[in-house]
């Protein structure tokens, strides 16, 4: 089972290129305003008004196996925010997450809850939680509203539009990380990203995690030269996602520099006896069942 990583910070496995390339973005002039305004008065208000009138409200009542999942997802996380889950008809494995920072709405895909498993969709919620622990869900909607805008004023997507892609595409680096902090299962994460690639449904079962761990590894291998790299550029320089198959080669080549099994050990605590939850080293009761440690 999952442990809850106690005093996870964000800067322990936030990627550098995130970092750095966000805070060129909070650097933008008039930003703050553009944020405030979109708070309150635009994609916001209007995609959450949407999602309370046309998606299911997963709670611990209407659908409490898939809230338990999600919920499990914040404890690892060690996050103390919990957003309102909304399931969405749609068949494609998909999630996202809007609304304020203190304040999110988290969107899954009908398609992500039937075609992941639990571990699998921990990964995918672990990674939209993610984005909530880094604060990047303003900067998303502002992207995305960005590209609304401007893809009506001929020439500014090149002069603007790339900077933020840039960092959106970073910021999923982050995310993966995130997902694969509050699932704790390297396979699970890989397979999730695999389903997302395009893997059929009807070979769900046999589908091979490693094969999809050597196409990730060869793909850098491969296609690492200038005219390969140019053409990368040029393909996702206005998509705000990475490649699936270049996530998994970075989420393989984070894991493989040890940083991942770093933080596992430093933020691991002791397990309560009584209830499974993990506590800090030391602690006389534990906060969630009351259990009395000798
Ligand atoms: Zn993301
Ligand atoms: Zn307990």
């Amino acid at each position: 089972m999952a442990q809850r990583l106690i005093n996870l910070q964000t800067r322990d496995y936030e990627h550098p290129f995130d970092r750095e390339a966000l805070s060129k973005v909070k650097a933008i002039p008039l930003l703050p305003q553009a944020i405030n305004f979109l708070m309150n008065w635009a994609t916001i208000k209007w995609n959450i008004v949407s999602l309370c009138g046309n998606s299911y409200h997963i709670t611990d009542n209407a659908c409490p196996e898939l809230y338990k999942v999600a919920r499990e997802v914040f404890t690892n996380l060690d996050l103390d925010t919990f957003p309102d889950i909304y399931s969405q008809q749609d068949y494609y494995i998909n999630a996202y997450t809007t609304g304020h920072q203190k304040d999110a709405y988290m969107v899954l895909s009908s398609g992500a809850v039937d075609r992941l498993n639990d571990t699998e969709l921990q990964f995918v919620i672990g990674h939209e939680a993610g984005h909530i622990k880094s604060g990047h869900v303003l900067y998303h909607v502002l992207c995305a509203y960005l590209s609304q805008v401007l893809a009506n004023i001929p020439g500014s997507s090149a002069l603007l539009q790339p900077a933020l892609w840039y960092w959106n595409r970073m910021s999923e680096f982050t995310a993966d990380r995130a997902g694969l902090l509050a699932c704790q299962d390297l396979k699970a994460a890989l397979s999730a990203i695999m389903k997302m690639s395009g893997v059929p449904q009807r070979f769900y079962n046999s589908a091979s995690v490693d094969g999809f761990m050597l196409q990730a590894r060869e793909f850098e291998e491969k296609y690492g030269g200038s005219t390969d790299k140019l053409i990368k550029l040029l393909e996702v320089f206005d998509e705000d996602h990475p490649w699936t198959v270049v996530r998994a080669a970075e989420l393989i080549r984070w894991v493989d520099s040890g940083e991942y099994e770093r933080i596992l050990t430093k933020t691991a605590g002791k397990v309560c006896p009584s209830c499974n939850n993990s506590v800090e080293e030391g602690t006389k009761q534990c906060p969630f069942c009351g259990h009395n440690f000798k």
